[in-house]
């Protein structure tokens, strides 16, 4: 009898614990199956860029990951394993390697001898050109404190490997870019003596300069050279540029700006730099471009009208507007929320998909609460075919329709410079080198 009953309190005790735990389990792992399908049938399971690289024997199938990850479904359970069920939503905070209790979890690359998307480089970012660097998200890791680590540590390489030169007509490093990875180096420059000039062909800051206005930028603490720390997790677009501004002014950075380098040739022992101005020598440079390049045309008639733009930096200045936004990326949709907040602004995106699935999870909430309140209308398995003076003509499904229109602003990725890399000889992983442009990553 006491035996029945040390049975029975242990049926029980087991029914209230586990029974709830593995109902939860099969509910997940039901919800992640189908999450990990619908992501398949939109290709969205292949990462671009970063991806977290699982450990299968290694998982224990927790979920620490999968709660961690800011940008929603990169990751589900599924049969007990972790497993990435959104790929391309990966942006490479790491905070699902930093959750993982066993150590099963790395964020990168991969192998980068199969991905054509991707420069080859060795563990200091050197490429297969002796003596030519990556720094930033050229090189396929983006986010800002990759790249401000990467600036500083192709400087540390090339100061390890000893080559300085000694004719005063040749910098020791030529560094092409002015965003966060050029800056960078140029400072860690500085702190090793090393004779440096920084080209770009806009203003210092890069992609930032980009960001819609008030835009919230997310990092991790991260180390300026000579500057110090950047200690918050979140700034405004704003404070990053006036603090890089600043250091730009305080360590009187050698840069040029409005200077596009078009061409790298090696010229015996020296690289050969040439620019829309001139050409300059370098023993060493440092290629830290990013990957936006320029941004991609949709080549379709009436796309050189003025009122066609790129990207949106100050939303405030469209009210009272029809605006249609081209894309389903982070820029598009950031684009549509900024202008669907305006007052009197009738706001379409148009996207070829059925649904925004690569962008990031606040950006899909603020995205759907904007067309729930029909301040968004979204224009899903469509295409621009023409832009007109005062509409715009799309296929949408079978349909064609025609949309009152004042500006159009497309965001449709911006051609990587793969091509200027592959003249100067840097090598790619894959098959296909370069890759095409429309497999190149597309724009956040
Ligand atoms: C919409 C959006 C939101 C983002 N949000 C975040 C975020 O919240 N947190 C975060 O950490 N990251 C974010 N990122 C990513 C981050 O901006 C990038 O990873 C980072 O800027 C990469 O720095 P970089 O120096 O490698 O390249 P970039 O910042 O792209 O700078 C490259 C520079 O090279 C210059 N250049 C290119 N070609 C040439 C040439 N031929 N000659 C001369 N100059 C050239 C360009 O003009 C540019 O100034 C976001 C990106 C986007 C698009």
């Amino acid at each position: 009898m006491e035996s029945l009953l040390i049975w029975l309190v242990t049926l029980i005790l087991v029914g209230v614990i586990f029974v709830p735990y593995y109902l939860k389990f099969r509910k997940r792992q039901k919800q992640d199956l189908e999450r990990r399908k619908e992501a398949q049938a939109l290709g969205l399971d292949k990462p671009k860029g970063q991806y977290p690289m699982i450990d299968m024997a290694r998982c224990i199938g927790c979920g620490s990951c999968v709660e961690v990850c800011p940008e929603g479904d990169v990751l589900g359970i599924v049969f007990g394993r972790a497993t990435i069920i959104n790929g391309q939503r990966c942006v490479g905070h790491g905070y699902c390697e930093q959750a993982c209790p066993v150590g099963a979890l790395k964020v990168g690359l991969g192998d980068i001898k199969t991905r054509a998307d991707i420069p080859l480089m060795n563990e200091y970012n050197e490429t297969s050109v002796p003596g030519i660097y990556i720094a930033g998200e050229l090189g396929g890791l983006s986010l800002i404190r990759n790249a401000i680590d990467q600036g500083r540590m192709v400087i540390r390489r090339i100061v390890e490997t000893g080559t300085r030169l000694s004719d005063p007509g040749v910098f020791d490093v030529i560094i092409v870019g002015a965003g966060p990875a050029g800056l960078c180096a140029a400072l860690s420059a500085i702190q090793s003596n090393l004779r440096y000039i920084v080209f770009d062909r806009q203003e210092p800051g890069g992609t930032i300069l980009q960001y819609p206005r008030q835009k919230l930028v997310m990092t991790q603490p991260v180390e300026i050279p000579l500057f110090g720390t950047l200690k918050k997790e979140e700034y405004s677009k704003e404070f990053l540029l006036e603090t890089w501004r600043d250091i730009i002014v305080k360590y009187k950075l050698n840069i040029s700006v409005n200077e596009r380098v078009d061409r790298v040739t090696r010229d015996g022992e020296h690289f050969t730099v040439t620019t829309i101005k001139g050409n300059y020598q370098a023993g060493h440079v440092i290629l830290a471009m990013g990957r936006r390049g320029t941004p991609r045309k949709l080549g379709v008639p009436g796309e050189d009208r003025p009122k066609v733009l790129y990207q949106l930096v100050d939303a405030q200045s469209y009210q009272n507007k029809n605006l249609l936004v081209v894309g389903g990326g982070d820029s598009a949709v950031e684009a549509a929320v900024g202008l669907g907040r305006q007052p009197g602004n009738k706001v379409s995106i148009s996207y070829r998909q059925a649904k925004f699935a690569r962008v990031k999870l606040k950006n899909e909430q603020r995205i759907n609460e904007l067309i729930t309140q029909k301040k968004v209308r979204p224009i899903f398995n469509s295409a621009v075919k023409e832009i007109r003076e005062a509409t715009v003509l799309m296929k949408a499904g079978e349909d064609m329709i025609e949309i009152p229109n004042d500006y159009v602003l497309i965001f449709a990725g911006g051609e990587p410079p793969f091509k200027m890399l592959t003249e100067m000889g840097v090598a790619f992983g894959g098959e296909a080198k370069p890759i095409r442009p429309e497999e190149a990553p597309v724009a956040r």
